[in-house]
């Protein structure tokens, strides 16, 4: 048997025998190898019925009743608690509105206003040095690999509050951590190399140094377990239209732990944040919970299509998805080594499960001709500058045929 008849057979045995191989009918597919879901996740089958829905019915007919009777005024809140589950957080701590961006800037300067108060840590060491140092943080160190937006609401959010900016690689992070430390913001997975990072153990390091710790998870949230409360993450967020499929530009989410949620002071703090929204008072009196990192009216109908988005994930757990995805970047790393001639691309994502995301970034010259003509063929993935290709493997929909197909195709554009 030739090789790619080998392993052909291979992905049609791995397909029979996946647990998540009947995820894929929640979704409008075609015969597309989809493997941008890490920038754009596809369409769930549930999403145009629910807008259509929302638009015709609940805007269109009940109009402003809906706010309350459609459950509009809640659902940031309520759509935080189905987001909770897949990042591992207990309910109440997440509140869904704002881009991404807005909830790093939100984030960040909140984690310095924590750390100026200081907050109680974990570890008995730094508790003791926190309340004579806590007044003189002012660094806040974030990835200098980040995707670009992080690092410049970093820079606005240093220079807001009065800090120091220190970008550094993320395996620097501990080495600069001390008494002078604010917050931290650190990517979860690289969105370039598809880098893990170690959070539980970044986290803790942070800590240890009486800082805050601030999480972007929009590179793993949907791909696999991030454990938010289990790891003692203060602040985190995340976007919802890669890995959990909401749709383009749809809303993105904040996470504020529960214990820190009454000391949490939003850098905007608009009326949906107050104690009393509908008092229209002129002082701003916070309300309690996670609904103090809201801001203002909320998207409404990109925020009801992403409701409708996560109900792909009944029954599925993130383990299983976490697991499928191994297997999946495993075997795409296989099928490239036997059909790619060597020496052709290089794999700048790590080797080591516990330090690879759900993507696998190849090395490429020509990248950005090879993605054009890879697209032509049927195979999706996307060009990052100035030489990756870029493959995401999202485990709802995923194969392994289209993961097979893709390293066939790939060789052949090669
Ligand atoms: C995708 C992504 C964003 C996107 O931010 P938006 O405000 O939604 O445009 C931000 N940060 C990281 C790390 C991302 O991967």
């Amino acid at each position: 048997m030739s090789e790619s008849s080998e392993l052909a057979v291979r992905a049609a045995k791995l397909d029979a025998g996946d647990g998540l191989a009947g995820v894929r009918s929640r979704f409008v597919l075609d015969d597309v190898v989809y493997l941008d879901g890490n920038s754009l996740g596809a369409l769930p089958a549930a999403v145009p019925g629910r807008v259509e829905d929302v638009v015709r019915r609940q805007w269109g007919e009940l109009r402003i009743r809906s706010w309350d009777e459609s459950g509009w005024w809640t659902a940031p809140e309520r759509i935080g608690d189905l987001v909770a589950p897949l990042v591992g957080a207990a309910a109440g701590q997440i509140v869904v509105g704002d881009s991404t961006s807005v909830n790093v800037f939100k984030a960040l300067v909140g984690a310095v206003r924590l750390a100026r108060l200081g907050k109680p840590v974990a570890s008995a060491a730094s508790a003791a040095s926190t309340a004579s140092v806590a007044s003189g943080r002012d660094e806040i160190v974030v990835d200098a690999t980040t995707f670009p937006t992080d690092g410049y609401m970093a820079e606005s959010a240093a220079r807001l509050t009065g800090c120091t900016l220190r970008p550094v690689t993320p395996a620097e992070v501990p080495g600069v951590l001390g008494e002078r430390t604010a917050a931290v913001l650190l990517n979860h997975v690289d969105y370039r190399s598809g880098r893990l990072h170690d959070l539980p153990g970044l986290t803790a390091a942070v800590h240890a140094a009486g800082a805050v710790a601030v999480w972007d998870l929009c590179h793993s949230a949907g791909a696999l377990p991030v454990g938010l409360d289990e790891h003692g993450v203060d602040l985190a967020v995340g976007c919802t239209y890669k890995y959990l499929n909401g749709g383009p530009g749809s809303p993105a989410y904040l996470y504020v732990r529960a214990d820190l949620q009454d000391r949490f002071d939003s850098p905007l703090p608009g009326w949906n944040s107050h104690a009393e929204p509908f008092g229209m008072r002129s002082d701003y009196e916070p309300a309690t919970g996670a609904l103090r990192g809201r801001v203002g009216t909320p998207d409404i109908l990109s925020m009801l299509a992403l409701e409708a988005a996560l109900e792909v994930w009944d029954g599925v757990s993130i383990e299983a998805v976490r697991a499928k995805s191994l297997a999946l970047t495993d075997f795409f790393l296989e099928c490239v080594a036997a059909y790619v001639p060597s020496g052709r691309v290089e794999s700048v994502t790590p080797v080591a499960h516990g330090e690879r995301g759900s993507q696998i970034a190849l090395r490429c010259d020509d990248a950005g001709d090879v993605m054009k003509r890879l697209i032509e063929r049927g195979v999706v993935g996307d060009f990052r500058r100035p030489d990756v290709l870029r493959f995401g493997f999202t485990p709802l929909y995923v194969g392994f045929g289209d993961v097979e197909r893709a390293a066939r195709v790939l060789a052949e554009v090669l």
